[in-house]
């Protein structure tokens, strides 16, 4: 089977999850068999994290889904990803904020944040940058964000992310060691911040200065 027919299989899946054609829509879009390594192109399109090298992992693709659409991404925003890894998240992301909207990755380990930037230069992606750094303090010079995705679980929610997280922003990020829970954090028009807990999941851990 073509890599797009079995794209089309995986997406049509993810319906039963709750997640709208928008989210779908982008997801189909986006290659994922550009974002693995080549030996493991095969199961691209099946619903599962896969190894990266590094010991780190792609994520599954209904995590992907989900975590975009509880941030409701709309065309233009300006986001910031903590945890770029294969580079997959930004991509859809990407797609979701268009040619208006830009994605700010930042990546910890230098060989991924190489193998993101490859993998979303080949797929044609222009409205990302991927910078290798500690994500954990945020990335103060392009702040604030109208969404935060963090794709590492956080011992708990770093302050500096909350500072750069933009007013009526919104922010999806694991937290907790062992048990972990998806928290969705959320800013109001006069800064009050809210948290609310989606439910469990499971994630490599936020390695960092606000981190593990
Ligand atoms: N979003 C990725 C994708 O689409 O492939 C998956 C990310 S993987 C589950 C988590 C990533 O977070 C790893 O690549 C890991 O190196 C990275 N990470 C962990 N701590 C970090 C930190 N303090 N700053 C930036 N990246 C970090």
């Amino acid at each position: 089977m073509e890599f797009e027919e079995r794209r089309k299989i995986l997406i049509d899946s993810l319906k039963i999850n709750g997640i709208s054609d928008r989210v779908l829509d982008a997801m189909m879009r986006v290659p994922r068999h550009l974002f693995v390594p080549e030996k493991l192109q095969d199961s691209a399109y099946m619903d599962m994290p896969l190894p990266i090298g590094h010991d780190q992992t792609i994520s599954a693709p209904h995590m992907v889904a989900i975590m975009c659409e509880l941030l409701d991404i709309s065309s233009g925003m300006k986001i910031l990803e903590v945890g770029s890894g294969s580079g997959y998240n930004a991509a859809v992301m990407a797609e979701l904020v268009g040619d208006e909207g830009h994605i700010y990755t930042v990546e910890r380990i230098p060989g991924l944040a190489d193998f993101a930037e490859r993998n979303l230069k080949r797929a044609g992606y222009k409205n990302i940058t991927v910078l290798q750094d500690d994500g954990s303090c945020g990335l103060a010079e392009h702040a604030p964000y109208a969404r935060i995705s963090v794709t590492s679980a956080a011992p708990d929610v770093p302050q500096p992310l909350i500072d750069q997280l933009a007013t009526e922003g919104t922010m999806v990020i694991p937290v907790g060691n062992g048990e972990q829970q998806l928290v969705v954090v959320r800013k109001d028009i006069e800064g009050n911040v809210s948290y609310e807990v989606w439910g469990g999941v499971i994630f490599v851990p936020l390695i960092g200065k606000y981190g593990y």
